[in-house]
């Protein structure tokens, strides 16, 4: 006698991986049912007991903090009823949302897998389908038990804090510059060599402040000037791009400063990849000068999974030594 298939619930959320265009390939928008979108998956049904809803049906854009603060609480009240999770959402912002996941979701749970396609249903070559039935391997294997959430794409495994969309248009958008993939898929076997440490720990998404605080991100260019005003209103604290190592041109400096008297500022490398200095350079606007004046580092994460850190730290409530000791505890 066979044993029950595992379960799994696809959870989509729009993005190209739903989209369809028009009779000449034009005007794609997300709007295949989570039925439709399985239908092109031959297969499926006999690796998983496949269950579907429909989560939202956005261009990943449009996706918002609180529904990754929802979809992370959705996880935890569904975890019992089934052995893994498959996200389907866009790609453009799927770097932010499974890292979000990734801070609201410890490893306890049933594996998340978060996938997308960078071809929509109606092109040559459309990679959702590949996509889709690899993440559902993934998220049933035994290997991403205990992993936290994971991305699958183009058939590598990647971990949420280093993965990255380094392409615009190609079928392997998603890289992790630092660290690599740690693992891929090969017919129905899932491989994943190298085991993550260091996570940090997570944030309970039923503690965290709706709608969470708006903080900016600045990204500093070739004679950037000093911050004005407008660029920080509104905001609870602050996330900057800056040079290489942890640079800043020195006319920058003074406004900095003044911005991180009133709120957190982080800086975060514009470099793409990489950890930043702590103790190598001492010029005015180096990472020295701006850790003396009580700037945060971001150590190896790029602004942008930076920033998400630094909304649901603010969210829980994290005053500015807790958000500098959960930003020192992973690399
Ligand atoms: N615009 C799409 C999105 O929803 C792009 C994609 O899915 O690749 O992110």
């Amino acid at each position: 006698m066979h044993s029950p298939l595992p379960r799994v619930l696809v959870l989509t959320l729009g993005g190209t991986i739903a989209s369809v265009p028009d009779a000449k390939g034009h005007h794609a928008v997300p709007r295949l049912s989570p039925a439709e979108l399985m239908a092109s998956v031959p297969g499926a049904a006999e690796v998983a007991d496949v269950r579907l809803e429909s989560f939202r049906q956005y261009p990943s854009g449009d996706l918002s903090i609180t529904d990754m603060i929802e979809l992370a609480q959705l996880v935890g009240r569904r975890a019992d009823e089934v052995d893994g999770f498959v996200i389907t959402q866009g790609t453009d912002t799927l770097e932010e949302t499974s890292y979000a996941l990734d801070l609201l979701l410890d490893e306890n749970g049933p594996p998340v897998v978060v996938t997308g396609a960078m071809r929509n249903a109606g092109l040559p070559g459309a990679d959702g389908p590949a996509n889709i039935l690899a993440a559902i391997r993934v998220a049933v294997s035994r290997e991403a038990r205990g992993l936290g959430p994971l991305v699958v794409f183009a058939d590598e495994i990647h971990l949420p804090r280093f993965v990255r969309k380094i392409h615009s248009s190609s079928v392997a958008a998603f890289s992790s510059p630092n660290a690599g993939p740690v693992g891929w898929v090969t017919e129905e076997r899932v491989r994943i060599p190298l085991l993550a440490r260091d996570r940090g720990p997570t944030l309970q998404p039923d503690a965290v402040r709706v709608p969470p605080p708006a903080v900016g991100i600045v990204k500093l260019g070739l004679g950037s000037g000093p911050l004005l005003p407008e660029h920080t209103a509104g905001f609870e604290g602050l996330v900057v791009e800056v040079f290489g190592g942890g640079h800043v041109p020195s006319s920058v400096v003074q406004s900095l400063a003044e911005v991180n008297d009133r709120i957190p500022v982080v800086m975060a490398t514009r470099t793409g990849a990489g950890e930043l200095y702590r103790s190598t350079y001492a010029f005015p606007g180096s990472e020295q000068d701006l850790l003396d004046r009580g700037m945060i580092s971001a150590g190896a994460l790029d602004g942008a999974k930076a920033r998400l850190l630094l909304v649901l730290l603010l969210a829980s409530g994290a005053g500015r030594a807790d958000i500098s000791a959960r930003f020192a505890a992973a690399p």
